[in-house]
């Protein structure tokens, strides 16, 4: 797979084989062009395509390209940094709800799909674990299972010997689970989200860059280098690789690259060790740290570091020191990959839903937790492309902000990642 990094193949070189995706090399019709070929364009793709409409997604590279095919493969159906009290507190009772009960229908709607179309991807349902290291982190990781319990959630809250327990560590004071989570080979998803919008009948086009979109008469147009695609309405679901195709919302959030590292698969014993049950772990930390284990017993680790000049290096460092504190059976820490990939966050780490003008939408911004949000993105953009009204949807739509300063976002999120490290301590 084609990143910054040359050794970032762990996923691809375990992902079920992509379907076929050839090029756009003449100029066609569709109802519902959509631009960009990961989650959120392909659950797009897969829902229009399901209700009858023809759909035409264009990928600059192939499915899964960006965000969607690096990631952890943590399925959470929780906000990064929000408990769902502060949720309703911002959009009142009504919207509020609707937001939250759509952040768990999402993680839900992962899984289902993956049943309903059989696809390979590695997926365990459950359970997806918030566990603290410190008495203050215990706090926020307590409220937020109080409050997705007060919800009717499948939650529930683990003392220090369960959670040494079903996570293999002793390091962590107390969790709390959440069942519907789990985790998935985030690779072989996007190529079998794609595999079954072919089947349902949409049209995917990879190597096809959509170079620019204008108004045609009172339908839309994307040339891309090879044929054009004229379209009722499109659908922008480029995330953090979008460039300038639409300068506007590039500039609405922040593409902020996370890392990922994968040990070489563990001895069977230590493996055994490691999360016994199969569970996933994103701790309870400002900065968060990322625990699982892929199919062959390697441990996938994810992080943020602080500077990213020489980051190879500096990661092998941290992530060796993070392992030995959260799971010191491991011993001498021998990494085979480490790759990166970019997330879109928002100033508010809530996800967007946009009317960029008439007939134009885009969902993105899932700063960090965009499999099941991004998922269940696809189907709300699904829902507007035929015609549901915005105001029924269960994510409220905004007009897109440029972020003032946005060309300094970035080293600004990264002296925010170091402040905040600071704060979590070891
Ligand atoms: C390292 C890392 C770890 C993560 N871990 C997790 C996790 O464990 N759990 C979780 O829930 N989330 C995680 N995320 C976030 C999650 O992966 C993303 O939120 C999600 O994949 C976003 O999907 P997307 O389809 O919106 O965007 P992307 O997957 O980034 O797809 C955008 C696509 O648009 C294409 N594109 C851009 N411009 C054009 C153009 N002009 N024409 C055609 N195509 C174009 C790109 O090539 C790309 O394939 C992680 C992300 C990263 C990077």
């Amino acid at each position: 797979m084609k990143t910054s990094d040359p050794q970032s193949a762990l996923w691809a070189s375990t992902a079920a084989s992509a379907p076929e995706t050839p090029p756009l090399t003449q100029d066609r019709r569709a109802d519902v062009c959509i631009i960009g070929g990961g989650f959120t364009g392909l659950s797009t793709a897969l829902h229009l395509a399901e209700a009858g409409v023809e759909t035409v997604v264009l990928e600059a590279e192939h499915p899964g390209f960006g965000a969607s095919g690096r990631n952890h493969g943590q399925v959470v159906p929780s906000y990064s940094k929000h408990a769902p009290d502060d949720i309703v507190a911002r959009f009142g009772k009504e919207r509020g709800e609707a937001l939250n009960q759509w952040v768990q229908d999402s993680c839900c709607l992962v899984f289902d799909l993956i049943r309903k179309h059989g696809i390979d991807c590695d997926a365990v349902q459950n359970g997806w674990l918030m566990p603290a290291h410190n008495a203050e982190r215990l706090a926020v990781v307590r409220a937020r299972h109080d409050q997705w319990a007060a919800r009717g959630a499948p939650v529930e809250f683990l003392d220090r010997d369960r959670t040494a327990t079903i996570t293999g560590s002793p390091h962590y004071i107390g969790t709390w689970l959440h069942r519907n989570g789990g985790n998935i080979q985030p690779l072989g998803y996007a190529r079998g989200l794609a595999r079954a919008a072919q089947k349902a009948g949409a049209a995917i086009h990879a190597a096809t860059p959509a170079l620019t979109l204008e108004r045609a008469g009172t339908d839309w147009r994307v040339k891309t280098p090879r044929g054009t695609v004229t379209a009722d309405k499109i659908v922008v679901a480029t995330n953090a690789y979008g460039g300038g195709l639409w300068p506007s919302l590039a500039k609405s959030i922040v593409p902020v690259r996370l890392f990922q590292t994968a040990t070489v698969p563990l001895s069977d014993n230590i493996a055994r060790s490691i999360l016994p049950e199969g569970h996933s772990i994103s701790d309870g930390r400002r900065v968060l740290w990322s625990f699982r284990k892929d199919r062959y017993g390697r441990l996938v680790v994810g992080g943020a570091p602080v500077v990213t000049v020489n980051v190879r290096q500096s990661l092998r460092h941290l992530v060796a020191g993070h392992i030995a504190t959260v799971f010191p059976q491991v011993g001498e820490v021998r990494l085979e990959h480490i790759w990166d990939g970019r997330i879109a966050v928002t100033p508010d780490r809530l996800p967007r839903l946009h009317e960029l003008a008439e007939g134009v939408y885009a969902g993105l911004g899932y700063s960090g937790r965009g499999i099941a949000m991004a998922t269940g993105m696809g189907k709300v953009l699904a829902a507007r492309a035929t015609g549901t009204p915005m105001e029924a949807l269960p994510v409220p739509a905004t007009p897109v902000k440029p972020l003032p300063m946005h060309a300094l976002s970035i080293p600004i999120a990264r002296l925010t990642i170091g402040w905040q490290r600071w704060q979590d301590g070891r």
